[in-house]
This record gives C-alpha cells, sequence and structure tokens, in this order.
C-alpha cells in the first residue's frame, strides 16, 4: 500500500454574537486543521493537528515540508514515518506547528492502518477497557456583550452550569483568570451553587498567573471543592508549577501546551502536575501518545487528554481512552480518581457536531467509543466543503 495524496483543508465556522473568551483569547471563529491522506488501495484516511491556534501553518508545513516526505511510503509504517518526519525538522521544529502537523498526519495513518485491518484504532493501541468514557463538559466561558461585567454575567453562568447537569453531566469544567481573582471565585461560587455538592467542578486557567497569585485563588478553589487546577501558570515555568502544586492540595493539571516525550518528560521530571493534558492532535498524535503514556505511567500519573477541535479529534482521543487502563487498577474504579474522563467541549462549533455522518454524542453523561475500522468516522463531505476556506 502507497499513500498517493496528502491533502490539508483549513475549516472556520464564524461565531457571531456566540464568540466567548478564556483568560488568553476572543474566540471569534472555531477552526480546524485536517489531513487527507489518500492511497493506492483506494483507502482515506483522516487527521487532525492543532486545537486553536491559526490552521494555516500547519497547513503549509504538511504541504510543503512534511507531505513530499511521505508520498509514496507505506502508510502501515506510522511509527517509522513520525520518526522519520521528525529526524528531518527537529532542528526548527520540536514543539508547536511541525508537531501538529505531524499529529494529523499519523492520525490518518493509523486511521488507514486500522481500516486496512478491519479494526478500530483503540485495538491497535492494544485493546478497550472501556466501550464508553464517562464525560466532563467543557464550558463556562466568559460571555455576553461585556465579558468584564461579572455582575451581569452570574445569572447566565448558573444557568448554563445548569444546563450541563441537566443534559447528565455530573463533571464540569470552567474558566477563571480574565477577572481580578476575587471576582472570578465569585463566579466559581455562583456555579458551585448552581450544580450543588455532589457535581464534580474543575476550574481552567489557561495559565493566567503568576505562582503566588495561582496559590492565592487556589486556596479559594479549595474551599469551593475544585477537583483540579488546570494550566495555574505558563507552560514553559516549571518552577513556579512545582511551588503552585506544593503549596495547594487540590490537583494540577496541565500539558496542552507541551509536545512529544520530550516536553512531558521535562513536565513529570519538575514534578510539574498530577495530571497530564496531552493533546492527540497536537502533542504527536497516537504514535506520540503512546510514548507519553508510558512516561507518565511510570511517573503514577493520570492521562486525561485535552480535546478541542473537529469531531476528529474528539474521535481519536476517545481510541486512546478506550486503551487507557485504570490509574491505579482497583476493585471499584471510579471516574477521574481511576478511570479517564473525555473532555466534551460544549462551546458552539459545527465542526464537532456536523461534520461527522455520524455526530459522537452523550448518552447518559458518558460518550461511547466509535467501533468501525480506523478512527471509525465519515466525513460529511458537504459539511467539509461548506465550512473549507479555499
Ligand atoms: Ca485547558
Amino acid at each position: 500500500m502507497k499513500i498517493t495524496t496528502v491533502t490539508p483543508f483549513i475549516l472556520r465556522m464564524p461565531l457571531g454574537r456566540e464568540r466567548f473568551f478564556s483568560s488568553q483569547s476572543a474566540f471569534p471563529e472555531r477552526n480546524s486543521l485536517l489531513v487527507r491522506i489518500e492511497t493506492d488501495t483506494g483507502l482515506i484516511g483522516w487527521g487532525e493537528g492543532g486545537q486553536w491556534g491559526p490552521p494555516e501553518p500547519v497547513a503549509m508545513a504538511i504541504e510543503a515540508v512534511l507531505a513530499p516526505k511521505i508520498l509514496g511510503k507505506d502508510p502501515r509504517q506510522h511509527g517509522c514515518l513520525w520518526e522519520l518526519l521528525y529526524a528531518d525538522t527537529r532542528d526548527f521544529g520540536q514543539k508547536g506547528t511541525y508537531i501538529e502537523a505531524i499529529s494529523a498526519i499519523d492520525i490518518a495513518l493509523w486511521d488507514i492502518h486500522g481500516q486496512h485491518l478491519g479494526v478500530p484504532v483503540h485495538e491497535l493501541l492494544g485493546g478497550a477497557f472501556r466501550d464508553s468514557i464517562h464525560a466532563y463538559a467543557t464550558g463556562c466561558y466568559y460571555r455576553g456583550e461585556d465579558v468584564l461585567d461579572v455582575e451581569t454575567a452570574l445569572p447566565a453562568l448558573a444557568a448554563e452550569a445548569r444546563s450541563y447537569v441537566e443534559a447528565g453531566f455530573d463533571l464540569l469544567k470552567m474558566k477563571v483568570g480574565l477577572l481580578p481573582i476575587a471576582q472570578d471565585l465569585r463566579r466559581v461560587a455562583a456555579v458551585r451553587q448552581a450544580i450543588g455538592p455532589d457535581v464534580g467542578l474543575l476550574v481552567d486557567a489557561n495559565h493566567a498567573y503568576h505562582p503566588a497569585t495561582a496559590v492565592r485563588i487556589g486556596h479559594g478553589l479549595e474551599e469551593l471543592g475544585v477537583l483540579w487546577f488546570e494550566e495555574p501558570v505558563p507552560p514553559e515555568d516549571r518552577r513556579g508549577y512545582r511551588q503552585v502544586r506544593e503549596s495547594l492540595s487540590l490537583a494540577i493539571a496541565g500539558g496542552e501546551c507541551e509536545f512529544t516525550r520530550y516536553g512531558f518528560r521535562d513536565l513529570f521530571l519538575s514534578e510539574c502536575v498530577d495530571i497530564a493534558q496531552p493533546d492527540i492532535a497536537a502533542a504527536g498524535g497516537f504514535s506520540e501518545w503512546q510514548k507519553i503514556y508510558a512516561l507518565a505511567s511510570s511517573f503514577n500519573i493520570p492521562v486525561i487528554p485535552h480535546v478541542w477541535g473537529s469531531g476528529v479529534a474528539l474521535a481519536a482521543a476517545l481510541h486512546v481512552l478506550a486503551a487507557t487502563p485504570p490509574f491505579p487498577y482497583t476493585a471499584h474504579p471510579v471516574a477521574l480518581e481511576n478511570e479517564p474522563v473525555i473532555e466534551f467541549d460544549r462551546n458552539p462549533n459545527a465542526l464537532r457536531d456536523e461534520l461527522l455522518r455520524r455526530p459522537i454524542q452523550l448518552a447518559e453523561g458518558r460518550v461511547p467509543v466509535p467501533k468501525g475500522p480506523g478512527l471509525g468516522i465519515e466525513i460529511d463531505e458537504e459539511v467539509l466543503v461548506r465550512y473549507s476556506v479555499a
């Protein structure tokens, strides 16, 4: 079997008045970088690269640099091709764009390999511990006409949080970091009050703080029963991560801005995180996820992937979560404590909800793992064209 074409697609969906904000940026649109790899057997694989950054540089890295290196190669050799692409771009591409591009290609190659063998990707990864994944809702961003006005925002924020519980979630992740910490703690308290004491609450700062501020808000989060504090400090600040982690009793999560086994090695050796969050579509695809997972498990650190983007990235994450062993094994595994959870973004995104012919949907708080060969997904070409940028 030979690779015949490698085609990147840039997808864009403007949000208009549905735009939302994190501590770092506005989201006026949703975008995704997809890659389609065709073979001489007629099998076609899909991959996704990057999480929310601009898709154009990733598309260019694929088109101009990486695609020519794999044309004519056997897609089943994804482990060899990963090393080839990484070695050829190492000098300038150890993090960021090139790894996102390699991630997209790697996911598509595994999709092809699974289809060729007639088995889902999770079977190639060693088999499924579970056929559906406990989901947590990612929502409660900063929304509305004036995102800096906490008073006006609180009722809508509480209503949004309640809507997730009504939809069947018993775990929810919300944002902090855009407002002064006293105001952000009021937001977290409002969400806690809205969802009650029994729904798990996770908080994500998108690296808005220096260590002392992170510890200060962290003590407030502890009092509100928050289970994990995600990206408290910038990803480069390993010392700060350690300082925050040593000062707080809640779990520190991070890693969505980290890449490859090398980046995660440094995160683990520096004792930065209790929970590692590689993004399959950014940190290196399935091939590199296996290595990151192996490293993490040797440190007894759970891996709960960061998930953003289209239905392709979501399907990829479901396959790795199906193949993730309990951490650690117990006779009665509990979600988050011993069992992995899937990040289920609830912000508006047609690329997640409409791109797949069989959309991936929540059922009783869980998301089913695709069963078909490869990624087990089928792209709706009409939707692909509708959102594709020429
Ligand atoms: Ca995050």
